[in-house]
């Protein structure tokens, strides 16, 4: 499958924000197998994003994935570029409402915003192209969408990096896994949990990048608690391949490289 990424945001285009997000998305794409062939930024301008999804769809790219411009304010407008650029009309989404509402209630009762009601501004986020399914965003406010319209996958995620990297593991690659498993270009995935034996994440970052760049397939992860003398953080080994052999080989050789690392940095565990 051949996809592109569409990174929405005047701020990308004014030098304010680097466009780290096309990077991060290219890279898990790639590792579960799809090619992207394209990635470029676009203002927030209703009919200048809408021009760029036609336009991939032109290039026969079967997958297009948009980050930003999901949010409550006037300049979010990823979701109605969407649906113009399919021909469908935005409807108020009540699965998306749902996940808003609710995440507003949360964070009243947390004490982070004044009142938990829905304004415009609110519902805004559970306005999506008709057919769309909304994705829980467990970090911010606004869903993301998957939508599936013949062969193309249609992805929309947040332009916030920590949203944008949530919706995707947890929602967006399960899915895209299933699709290229109904299209023969299936790959199994298997994971394992490692214990680091370090407490501290940033010591930890380094050692586990290395050990990604190194290899294909794989995706390192490590899970991040909070700071105290009794922690030991995890590290989640993803690997991948075209059948279990393949994945499960991949597994081991990231596995035995983050032990022999872990070793060598003078984790307390191994
Ligand atoms: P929000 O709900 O916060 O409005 P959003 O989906 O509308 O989220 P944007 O308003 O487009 O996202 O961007 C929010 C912030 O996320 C930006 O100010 C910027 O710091 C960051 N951001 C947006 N796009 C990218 C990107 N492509 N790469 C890295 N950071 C980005
Ligand atoms: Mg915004």
């Amino acid at each position: 499958m051949k996809g592109a990424i569409v990174a929405v945001g005047r701020e990308i285009l004014t030098g304010k924000t680097l466009d780290t997000n096309s990077h991060w998305l290219a890279g898990r794409l790639m590792a579960i197998g799809i090619r992207v062939k394209r990635i470029c930024v676009v203002d927030d301008v209703l009919e200048e994003i809408a021009r760029e999804l036609s336009y991939c769809f032109s290039l026969g790219l079967e997958l297009v994935i948009t980050t930003g411009g999901l949010g409550p304010t006037e300049d979010d407008m990823t979701l109605a570029s969407w649906a113009q650029a399919l021909g469908r009309e935005m409807v108020l989404n009540p699965q998306a409402l749902e996940m808003v509402r609710s995440k507003y209630q949360k964070l009243y009762r947390m004490g982070y915003v004044d009142t938990p009601e829905m304004t415009p501004q609110r519902e805004k986020m559970a306005w999506m192209p008709k057919g769309a399914q909304p994705l829980p965003n467990s970090v911010g406010a606004a869903p993301g969408m998957f939508m599936r319209e013949g062969s193309r996958v249609l992805v929309a995620l947040p332009g916030v990096p920590d949203e944008m990297k949530a919706i995707f593991s947890h929602e967006v690659q399960p899915l895209l896994v299933e699709v290229l498993k109904e299209r023969g270009e299936g790959i199994v995935m298997v994971e394992e949990v490692i214990q680091s034996g370090f407490k501290d994440e940033s010591l930890l970052g380094p050692l586990v990048r290395k050990i990604m760049a190194s290899m294909e397939g794989i995706y390192l992860k490590t899970l991040a608690t909070h700071f105290g003398p009794d922690v030991d953080l995890g590290v989640r080994v993803e690997a991948w391949g075209k059948d279990e052999r393949e994945a499960r080989d991949r597994l081991k050789r990231a596995v035995d490289a983050l032990e022999k690392a872990l070793r060598e940095a003078g984790s307390a565990e191994n």
